[in-house]
């Protein structure tokens, strides 16, 4: 579902912040991305869907090569679904209408098929009965399950987070990584950066570590918590366990 072969990304001239990287994500597969911060883990998902150009290699989702200048960008997101940090809904706009907006404006659906679809995701992340409610009223946990649900809306084949939990109060975390695994449970191909290492251990099929752009080990959860195979690993779980 995913691949990169041989990718390569400078941020100028002199910071070569994704170094030779080499991956493979399979349908349904899910893979934690993790690392010190600063480690490139948001560049490296972030040009999956071509947030971020590459400068060397491939990179090729479904069957869609992101990084050729003939794709179609907005095709390619459709079939990728990106969660951020920070929510990033539209706060004049309801619940309902933010996750419509997309499927109404780029896939144009009616607004009776786009509503009947959103009010079904909705009930999946528990939230049916805050569709009129606006972002600014609800809790951070409540706003992380309603961008999953617009993520959702598009169809997409593949789903990414980045940090989707980071910038919760600790109460709020458990109710978005239930979500989450839910999602996961459903056979959704998704890849996930972030620290919650339960979610990991729990959900994940394999673990990838980067250190300074590189790929330092991709194996199973279990593999990568009992028996890191390198020094900055071993270091990078003693400072988060
Ligand atoms: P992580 O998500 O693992 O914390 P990032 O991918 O955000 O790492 O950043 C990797 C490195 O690239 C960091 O040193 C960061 O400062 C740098 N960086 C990130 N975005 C940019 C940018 N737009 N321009 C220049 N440098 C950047
Ligand atoms: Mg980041």
């Amino acid at each position: 579902m995913i691949r990169f072969s041989q990718v390569n990304k400078w941020y100028g001239r002199d910071h070569h912040v994704l170094k030779n990287l080499n991956l493979e994500v399979k349908q349904g597969e899910v893979v934690v991305l993790c690392g010190p911060s600063g480690s490139g883990k948001s560049t490296l998902i972030r040009t999956i869907n071509q947030l971020e150009a590459i400068n060397d290699g491939e990179i090729w989702v479904d069957g869609i090569q992101a990084n050729n200048p003939k794709t179609n960008i907005n095709k390619l997101r459709e079939e990728v679904g990106f969660v951020f940090q920070h929510f990033n809904l539209y706060p004049h706009l309801s619940v309902l209408e933010n996750i419509t907006l997309a499927p109404i404006q780029v896939k144009k659906q009616s607004v009776e098929q786009a509503n009947a679809k959103a009010l079904e995701l909705l009930e999946r992340v528990g939230l049916a009965h805050k569709k009129d409610a606006y972002p600014g009223n609800l809790s951070g946990g409540q706003q992380q399950r309603v961008a999953i649900a617009r993520g959702l809306a598009m169809n997409p084949r593949v789903m990414l987070f980045d940090e989707p939990t980071s910038a919760l109060d600790p109460e709020m975390i458990g109710e978005v990584l239930e979500v989450m695994k839910s999602l996961a449970e459903s056979g959704m191909t998704m890849m996930v950066v972030t620290h919650e290492m339960g979610f990991a251990r729990e959900v994940a099929d394999r673990v990838i570590f980067l250190d300074q752009g590189e790929i330092l080990e991709d194996t199973d959860p279990e593999a990568f918590f009992t028996s890191p195979k390198t020094d900055r690993a071993k270091q990078f779980l003693r400072q988060i366990l």
